[in-house]
């Protein structure tokens, strides 16, 4: 059974409330009444980042106290496949207690982070403030929609759970909603599908929506000509998967055309309003459904922190990991910016950054308490790859350069061990094969009200 060195987390949190309606009165022993004496290390977040932090502290003589606004850890490299009927949104999701149930040292609370006060040490939280030594920021990324507030209104994101089921219902929904139209192009308009963005979130999607149209819909829709359905990638530049080796854009672009999936190079979207989908080119198309995947950002508490922040609003760090003006408040994951990946560009935001960057700071945390030097981040970068459809990927991996069905086999594995789960694994693993085997996508519900 879990011992909790910190005999009730609620009281203490309940304490510093009250500390807050006093706001003159933060001496730090008031500030963090702990009966065990030791350090608390705060993390913010249950994504990649927080949870390698706090698996690299559960022996550490500290404290730690994990926050999420969410009461879960999201594999998010999985979420195409809930907004395409393919998963459940439980089976790409854990909770974060059962999680942190494993390190006796950690504790879990459900709260939302909206500033911090770093002259307090304090995270100012949607249930009061908490008082840290040692804080960790891991919050993540957010859709990012350049200053344009109505495309964040007339499009769907893909940046969580909630945002993956709204758009299965949309999907599943235009489909209803075509078989009952009369107007002819009003239902060419409910059966176009537009994904902004050819980057890997966009090309897995396209790809998961055309076989999910091609091989599915299709047969639950007789009454319905599926094939007038067009799933559009609509790229500015002039490729997509930009990352990846030239050779594996061209393969991928091939495999998706293949797929029915149209793709539109050097095709730059000036504005989405009421159905209508405008092009800097001047021309436009009508559409049911937009998806937004064309650029990401820091997580909007980024920008409350007042301190300085590069490109993507995401926040300026040392080599160490922490803030220059503050060496105990350290920031990793999609949330931070550091220069030193390939060419001097900032490290990418995926999930063995982030999860490479907590462990770092894990150890600097410990380093600073024990008065020792601080590392500065070192990148073991394994590679990328994306799915395209459920046979082929590409995977570029050590100077590796592999498509089709090798490649896809290899995300396959990668993606099942790196699951949190029994449970998900074999959920997913059993929804794979069903998949794979019928054809079928196993979770084609419309659930919730029509916004
Ligand atoms: C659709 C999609 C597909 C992806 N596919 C891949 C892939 O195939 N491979 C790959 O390597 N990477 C992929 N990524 C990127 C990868 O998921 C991120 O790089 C990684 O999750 C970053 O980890 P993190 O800890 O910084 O943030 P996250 O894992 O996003 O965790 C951030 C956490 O902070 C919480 N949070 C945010 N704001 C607050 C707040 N104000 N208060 C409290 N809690 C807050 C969130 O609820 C979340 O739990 C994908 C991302 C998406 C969205």
């Amino acid at each position: 059974m879990k011992t909790i060195d910190t005999p009730n987390i609620e009281q203490q949190v309940a304490a510093e409330r009250t500390v807050e309606t006093e706001p003159t009165r933060y001496p730090l022993a008031e500030r963090t009444p702990r009966p065990s004496g030791r350090p608390r290390v705060v993390v913010v977040g249950a994504g990649f980042g927080g949870l390698s932090v706090v698996r690299k502290l559960a022996q550490a003589d500290v404290d730690v106290l994990m926050l999420d606004r969410n009461n879960y850890h999201g594999f998010w490299p999985l979420l195409y496949q809930v907004a395409t009927a393919g998963l459940e949104p439980e089976s790409i999701a854990y909770p974060a207690r059962a999680i942190l149930r494993k390190y006796p040292n950690a504790n879990f609370l459900m709260a939302d982070v909206t500033d911090v006060d770093f002259e307090r040490r304090l995270v100012l939280t949607s249930g009061g403030p908490l008082a840290y030594d040692y804080l960790v920021l891991a919050a993540g990324s957010a859709n990012n929609y350049f200053g344009d507030e109505a495309l964040a209104a007339q499009t769907f994101g893909m940046k969580d759970i909630d945002d993956a089921e709204r758009l299965r219902n949309q999907v599943l929904r235009a489909f209803e909603q075509a078989v009952i139209e009369r107007d002819p192009a009003k239902r060419a308009a409910l059966l176009t599908f537009v994904i902004v963005g050819g980057g890997p979130t966009g090309v897995e999607l396209a790809g998961a929506f055309a076989e999910l149209i091609r091989h599915v819909l299709r047969k639950d829709y007789p009454m319905l000509d599926v094939s007038q359905a067009r799933v559009l990638l609509v790229e500015a530049s002039d490729r997509i998967l930009a990352s990846f080796p030239e050779p594996l854009q061209r393969k991928a672009r091939k495999r998706l055309e293949k797929m029915g999936v149209e793709v539109k190079l050097r095709t730059a979207v000036s504005a989405v309003d009421k159905g209508v989908v405008s092009f800097k080119d001047g021309t436009s198309l009508d559409s049911g459904t937009v998806v937004w995947a064309a650029g990401v950002r820091a997580a909007d508490l980024a920008d409350a922190l007042g301190v300085p922040l590069g490109r993507g609003a995401r926040v300026k760090i040392r080599p160490t990991l922490n803030l220059p003006e503050r060496p105990e408040v350290f920031v990793i994951g999609d949330m931070a910016y550091l220069e030193g990946y390939k060419n001097g560009q900032s490290y990418p935001m995926v999930a063995p950054v982030a999860i490479q960057q907590g462990k770092l700071a894990a150890r600097n945390i410990l380093a600073l308490i024990e008065g020792r030097p601080l590392r500065t981040f070192r990148y073991f970068d394994r590679g990328q790859m994306a799915t395209i459809g459920r046979r082929a990927a590409v995977m570029d991996s050590f100077g590796i350069h592999l498509s089709g069905f090798i490649a896809w086999l290899g995300w396959l594995f990668v993606h099942l061990i790196e699951l949190i789960g029994f449970r998900n694994r074999l959920v997913v693993l059993t929804n794979w094969a069903y998949n794979y085997f019928t054809y079928d996508r196993a979770v084609r519900l419309i659930t919730g009200k029509q916004e």
